[in-house]
């Protein structure tokens, strides 16, 4: 039998996640090989040319709030080129008052200065995004084609070896390496550190070396609308994105003076079904009402131009998981970026690279990153016992020794 191809670090999963690690390590100089079952990058998920991004300023965990402006930020410093910077406003919620006072002071509370998050009454909102509604004007907030994103980041490198066609089904250790298996069960590749990449695959990839991940899967269509020159919604159509129930994308005249307008998205859960569907489109319609405060709004004047339509990979509490598996050294997870892929991605890239290069991970709180919130993303918070003890979670943030529960049960 032929000696698998031996790489010191394999990634599986060619979408925005595995690409974005990928990309780190090849940056900080490292040999990468990426392995995917499709036969080029971002054929998943990541195939979205729609992605947007914009740190979370609803009432949410407060560590979900640190996380995202962490991410936002790393992710608006990563993409350059393609990132699409228009901005994004969030309406205020229909059953809450317009308090200019408040919101500022919430929003300081959470670290976003005005650059980043500032009120507007709904005059100032007309003027500045064409939306007559009060809410919070994010103006650094973007878009992101993932398809573009990941493929950019996989451009042809001297360090980069890319395996296509080749889908993993099974992991092995053997004398302290990583044996990847294909579906004949004969193993392609060995690794001495491998990062799993491969969104709800990551399930049966872990669960092939005893690990059991809470992971499940959420489709999602998003409808490309097309609105005649001389319609009524024409004038309530947004020059920037809005975020709130689901989200926009700001309408862009065509040539025939006709408009394209996307808004998304569904969420149907533990769905992973890919074929486009009616329902979905007349869903979208109606978040469109809500986003741009038209309710009486004609379907028909939202006319179907195409969709996209993905399943995103969701964890039980809704963050992602990443970081080094304490119990299976060598193993690094990257899963479960659910809705927030652009952000997700680039915080991976960071905190996945330092792990996989035995950083003194307290050089990531110079991202803000400090050692509670990479617990908070660590695989291990669901694993039986790791909660249970907080000096070991306190450890999930340090590459130095760490003091891990002995051979944790997971469930
Ligand atoms: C409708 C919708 C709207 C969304 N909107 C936004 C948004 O506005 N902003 C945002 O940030 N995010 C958004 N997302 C989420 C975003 O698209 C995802 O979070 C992101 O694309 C996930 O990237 P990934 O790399 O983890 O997974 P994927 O892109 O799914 O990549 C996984 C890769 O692993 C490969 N793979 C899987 N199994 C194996 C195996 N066994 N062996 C080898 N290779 C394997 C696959 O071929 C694939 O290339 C949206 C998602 C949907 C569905």
């Amino acid at each position: 039998m032929t000696k698998p191809q031996h790489h010191e670090i394999v990634v599986i999963g060619a979408g925005i996640c595995g690409a974005t690690i990928a990309n780190e390590l090849l940056e900080r100089g490292k040999t990468v090989c990426i392995v995917d079952a499709a036969s080029s990058p971002a054929s998943a998920c990541s195939s979205h040319p729609y992605a947007i991004a914009h740190p979370h300023i609803g009432k949410g965990s407060p560590r979900l709030l640190r996380l995202t402006r962490i991410a936002f930020l790393l992710a608006e410093g990563r993409w350059g080129a393609v990132w699409n910077q228009h901005g994004i406003f969030q309406p205020t919620k229909k059953d809450k008052v317009f308090d200019r006072a408040e919101i500022a002071n919430y929003l300081a509370s959470i670290g976003l200065d005005e650059r980043l998050a500032q009120p507007l009454s709904a005059v100032e909102a007309k003027e500045v995004c064409g939306i007559t509604q009060s809410g919070v004007w994010l103006a650094r907030g973007a878009s992101l084609n993932l398809f573009e994103a990941t493929n950019q980041a996989l451009k042809n490198h001297d360090l980069l070896t890319c395996v296509w066609n080749a889908r993993i089904t099974r992991l092995e250790n053997r004398d302290g390496q990583w044996l990847l298996l294909n579906e004949n069960n004969v193993a392609i590749l060995s690794a001495d550190k491998l990062v799993i990449a491969a969104a709800m695959d990551s399930k049966a990839l872990m669960s092939s070396i005893g690990i059991r991940v809470p992971l499940k899967p959420v489709r999602g269509q998003l409808s490309i609308f097309s609105v005649d020159k001389n319609d009524p919604w024409v004038e309530k159509l947004p020059r920037v994105g809005i975020s709130g129930d689901g989200y926009c994308l700001p309408a862009e005249q065509q040539m025939d003076g006709s408009y394209r307008w996307i808004v998304g998205s569904s969420f149907d859960e533990g769905e992973d079904d890919l074929s486009p569907r009616e329902l979905s489109d007349d869903f979208n319609r109606e978040q469109a009402r809500g986003l741009v405060n038209y309710a009486q709004g004609k379907s028909s004047g939202l006319q179907k131009g195409g969709n996209f339509v993905g399943v995103r990979c969701v964890a039980g509490d809704r963050l992602p998981m990443m970081g080094a598996l304490l119990q299976r050294p060598g193993i690094y997870l990257a899963t479960a970026l659910g809705s927030r892929g652009v952000l997700w991605s680039a915080l991976a890239a960071k905190l996945i690279s330092a792990q996989v290069l035995d950083e003194d991970l307290a050089l990531l709180t110079r991202f803000g990153l400090a050692a509670d919130l990479v617990a908070a993303l660590a695989p291990a918070r669901f694993f039986a016992g790791a909660l249970a003890a907080p000096s070991a979670l306190g450890a999930l943030a340090s590459n130095s020794k760490p003091v891990f529960p002995s051979a944790p049960k997971t469930k």
